[in-house]
């Protein structure tokens, strides 16, 4: 089959487009023949090089397919059947799997860091991360969803416990987890604050339901949303960007407001006065990807059309390299997938 695999970190010209061999089905697997594959901030973390990634590697963690073989003792599912794939690897036998916590399994991580993921036409995978997909939604569609949307319901819904009247402030709205979380608040008819880098991107953050919008670069994050809430602060931050943007964050919190975050997009080291989080009885939670009952839960809201995917561009497999290079310009507003 074609590949894209890294042999090495580095930019994105160590992603090499060639011929590999063909995953061996087992009697407990699922043959699944990709047709999209969506990037992720992860993609370019993985490709730069993070710790206990294996070389060759194969990359991208949300994909979409069909079905074109299943080993003896599967059942339940078709040959030709269109599916998705959980973007997650687990063991299925511990306490903490049995118990539907996958992502906090001792083998758990996210398919194309750890172990390789869908940049290729064939994966063989466990029927328990395979889920099928309904006719209105394409490959691209299905497969933009996965990741950015477990990890946004993650945050809100099960971490910061979403309440319907609260005020959420979702930062970087045009990025993956910022449509997500976007769309989500507003499923719980929350007012959402969402900051994007240029009018473009406010306007398309609008479009998907955020109720104000703030120029990150223009404005002070923390006096637009005092002015917006008339002092009050908000209920819940949506945090990602990291030290770039804590500290705003924090001062954005109504007493007793939550950060959630999920990521460090501009450096993990952010600094904060403990009298300022005791004081004023916040909390900072964190909150990584998410179980298969949650995927599950949010699936269903996609597919019913209550939460719609957002698509930015497409790319075919062998012009990953330029996709990688979109990717890192930062212009996008929603996901990039690849096609297969
Ligand atoms: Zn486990």
């Amino acid at each position: 089959m074609k590949a894209i695999r890294i042999h090495e970190f580095g930019g994105p010209e160590v992603l090499r487009y060639e011929t590999v061999a063909d995953p061996e089905l087992r009697k407990n697997q699922v043959l699944v023949r990709t047709r999209a594959c969506a990037m992720n901030r992860l993609d370019l973390w993985v490709r730069k090089g993070l710790p206990g990634i294996p070389l060759p590697h194969i990359l991208g963690s949300d994909i979409a397919g069909e079905i074109a073989a299943m080993g003896e003792y599967v059942t339940g599912v078709a040959s030709g059947q269109r599916v998705l794939l959980a973007p997650m690897h687990f063991c299925n036998h511990c306490a903490k799997c049995v118990a539907g916590l996958q992502n906090q399994c001792p083998e758990f991580t996210v398919l194309g860091n750890l172990v390789d993921g869908g940049n290729c036409e064939l994966m063989a995978v466990p029927p328990e991360i395979v889920i099928p997909i309904p006719d209105r939604l394409d490959f691209e569609q299905a497969a933009s969803v996965p990741l950015v949307f477990l990890t946004a319901w993650h945050m809100l819904v099960t971490r910061a416990g979403i309440r319907q009247g609260q005020t959420v402030l979702v930062l970087g709205g045009g990025s993956g987890v910022g449509i997500a979380a976007i769309q989500i608040a507003k499923l719980f008819h929350a007012r959402v604050i969402a900051t994007a880098g240029d009018d473009a991107k406010l306007e398309k953050a609008r479009n998907l339901g955020a109720d104000y919008g703030v120029d990150h670069y223009k404005q002070k994050i923390s006096q637009e949303v005092r002015r917006i809430t008339e002092k009050q602060g908000v209920d819940i931050v949506v945090e990602h960007v990291g030290a770039a943007t804590w500290e705003e964050s924090m001062k954005s919190l109504k007493p007793g407001g939550t950060i959630v975050t999920c990521g460090a997009t501009t450096g993990p080291n952010a600094a904060f006065d403990l009298r300022f989080l005791f004081a004023r009885q916040l909390s900072f939670l964190g909150s990584y990807m998410g179980t298969m009952g949650e995927l599950h839960d949010v699936l269903g809201h996609i597919f019913a059309g209550r939460l719609k995917p957002v698509i930015d561009r497409t790319f075919s497999l062998e012009d990953t390299r330029a996709a990688h290079a979109y990717m890192e310009q930062g212009r996008m507003f929603g996901k990039i997938v690849l096609q297969v």
